[in-house]
């Protein structure tokens, strides 16, 4: 294999290669002050000396190991900044794809004609971890995503039109990626439900893919969106619903056997070990 060749060469290639060059001075090391190898760039027929060879004492070392973890630590910072404006929650900052399902859905997105999730779950089965977990990895990938309970984008439209304005439904119609969590939650009235299906409606007729997390199968959710009468727009949803998604139930969770066999809550291996039952 042909290896990659280092921009930087030493007085002595320089030399061997024919190139014309001064001679360059000791370089000390900063750390320790003992002397290292001069390292030059050889630019338009002549060798500028730029930097030198790593010294490698255990100061030097310690400093490079210090400045890879600040640039990770940077680099994570960042990535969790853009996690919160999406709307993740600081619980779900760290949530990793480990449902098969979900893993399934990633990897055969793209050009997916709008196709999303209805992932439903009891309370504390996981679903909004999964749901974040999904909607990282499509951040992590470049989409715009937007993370927000159906009660939560509700009160948000309302604020947005409160103050004659619109951005609030806008923002949850055009982002490329919609993660409407606890849908059912919401409280049901005819505006909620028109406001959700607008939202909807507009997301598939755009081939926009949503991903919906409910405690409820979609016949309850169905029933208790409509049980204020607003039958009609409960059913368009849940049609649109049924349309556009691959349906993902988590079981209950364990908590016992969950702290026997991991020691303590852990949703990665939990949910891993109850996908495959
Ligand atoms: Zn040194």
């Amino acid at each position: 294999m042909k290896q990659e060749r280092n921009p930087f060469i030493t007085f002595e290639e320089a030399k061997a290669r024919g190139l014309k060059c001064d001679e360059p001075g000791t370089v000390a090391c900063p750390y320790c002050g003992k002397a290292t190898v001069p390292l030059g760039i050889s630019f338009d027929g002549s060798v500028r000396w730029i930097t030198h060879e790593p010294c490698g004492c255990p100061e030097e070392i310690e400093a490079q190991q210090a400045q890879a973890a600040k640039e990770a630590r940077e680099a994570e910072g960042k990535l969790n900044s853009k996690l919160s404006r999406a709307g993740i929650g600081k619980r779900f900052l760290n949530a990793e794809v480990s449902l098969e399902a979900s893993a399934r859905y990633l990897s055969s997105f793209g050009g997916n004609g709008g196709a999303g999730l209805y992932i439903e779950g009891c309370v504390g089965s996981g679903k909004t971890y999964a749901a974040c977990a999904i909607a990282k990895a499509f951040i992590m990938a470049g989409y715009n995503v937007v993370v927000a309970t159906s009660l939560s984008m509700l009160e948000e439209i309302k604020r947005s039109y409160d103050d004659n304005s619109a951005a609030g439904i806008e923002r949850y119609m055009a982002c490329d990626i919609l993660i409407m969590d606890d849908i059912g939650k919401e409280t049901t009235s005819s505006w909620a439900l028109t406001n959700l299906f607008q939202i909807i409606n507009s997301r598939y007729e755009d081939m926009r893919p949503t991903i919906y997390t409910s405690q409820y199968d979609v016949d309850s959710l169905l029933t208790r969106m409509a049980r204020y009468g607003d039958r009609e727009s409960a059913e368009a949803i849940a049609s649109r619903i049924v349309e556009t998604s691959a349906f993902i139930r988590l079981p209950k969770r364990d908590r016992r056997r969950e702290k026997s066999c991991f020691g303590g809550y852990g949703p990665k291996k939990t949910l891993q070990n109850q996908s495959h039952r």
